[in-house]
């Protein structure tokens, strides 16, 4: 575990001497993402700082009822104003991220912003670009971490609800409900102590899972029954998913969450991925069961990266020749995966 005493000390003083203090998430936040966001925007508050919040795009519907969640600002839905933002601060935070691709659309602008650059997340292999790294791959979140530097600030419990349950959905998300993922002993003190404090883990379960439309359970049927192809030899199994299908059943983002773990319940398959087609290109999150490091296949194959066991990159070809190029780099690491197992 890294040793955050003289992280903290520096990160403090970057709050104290900072007036425009942005938090900024990666593409495509996840409930780590917009959870570790929201938590530090609470502790930002106890310090008397009104952070501004900034996400490069939309956030996924299951993730909008979070304390907070509307006062962050969406990069593609108005650029002007997210420009202004990340021009005006001097301390931009980086949540759940390590490399600058992750911003998207606001890349360009935030490595060129003359604000100091802090990063906080725990995925491995961070690339150098802020001024200082808290950087912690053994967290199961970002959440937990978050936790951590603010409980060595304040030396205290947690800040009020809105923080606890922020914290608590970083950590669920992030380990599908204490399923997967570097969670650990300490995780699980921490939950304890976010029992004890009282939040309603029934109540955000059921908004986090069991809050989609009837037309997600139907993409989901076709998803399991028409896009998936198993692939026994290959210890592997893929889904794909066109516009059209998604047009088809009204999807919202959020919708295919998930989608990507459900091959991973069949015997003896260890690696599976997900295909979404987008406007031009295709967006792939993979998943393995065992030692297999989908985060290396992403980085290597399809621009992407993550965690050991989940991973997502992209790729800029139709969804064909993708699913072609991916059977063909498969077939390459499939001693890797067999190895692995
Ligand atoms: P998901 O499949 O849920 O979108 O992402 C799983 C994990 O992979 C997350 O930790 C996420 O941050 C990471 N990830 C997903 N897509 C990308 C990508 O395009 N690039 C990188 N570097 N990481 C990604
Ligand atoms: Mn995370």
């Amino acid at each position: 575990m890294l040793d955050l005493s003289k992280y903290t000390k520096e990160l403090s003083k970057l709050f104290s001497i900072s007036e425009n203090i942005l938090l900024i998430c990666h593409i495509n936040p996840d409930g780590d993402a917009i959870g570790s966001q929201l938590a530090l925007y609470q502790y930002l508050k106890t310090l008397g700082k009104d952070a501004a919040m900034l996400s490069p795009n939309n956030l996924q519907e299951f993730l909008k009822w979070l304390d907070g969640a509307d006062k962050i600002k969406v990069f593609i839905r108005n650029r002007k104003k997210a420009i202004d933002l990340i021009k005006e601060a001097d301390l931009i935070v980086m949540i759940d991220f390590n490399q600058a691709s992750r911003l998207g659309e606001a890349e360009k602008y935030v490595v060129k912003a003359d604000a100091k650059k802090v990063i906080i997340d725990h995925h491995l292999d961070p690339h150098d670009f802020a001024d200082l790294i808290i950087s912690d791959p053994s967290q199961c979140s970002t959440a937990e971490l978050v936790n951590d530097i603010v409980n060595i600030m304040i030396g205290g419990p947690f800040i009020n609800k809105s923080y606890a349950e922020s914290l608590y959905v970083g950590i669920i998300t992030d380990t599908g409900n204490f399923e997967h993922g570097a969670f650990s002993g300490k995780t699980f003190r921490m939950v304890a102590d976010l029992l004890d404090y009282g939040i309603d883990k029934e109540k955000i379960y059921n908004l986090i899972y069991n809050n989609f439309s009837a037309d997600r359970m139907r993409l989901m049927g076709l998803a399991l029954n028409e896009r998936m192809t198993v692939l026994p030899d290959l210890m592997s199994a893929y889904i794909y998913l066109t516009k059209e299908d998604l047009n088809n059943y009204n999807n919202v983002k959020g919708d295919t969450e998930g989608f990507v773990n459900l091959p991973l319940s069949i015997k003896g398959i260890n690696f599976s991925t997900l295909f979404i087609e987008k406007d031009n290109f295709v967006k792939l999150s993979f998943r393995s069961k065992g030692q297999f490091p989908v985060n290396e296949f992403a980085a290597r194959y399809f621009a992407g990266g993550g965690h050991l066991n989940a991973s997502g990159g992209e790729y800029y070809d139709t969804l064909e020749n993708t699913i072609s190029y991916f059977l063909k780099v498969l077939n390459d690491n499939i001693g890797k995966l067999k190895h692995e197992e």
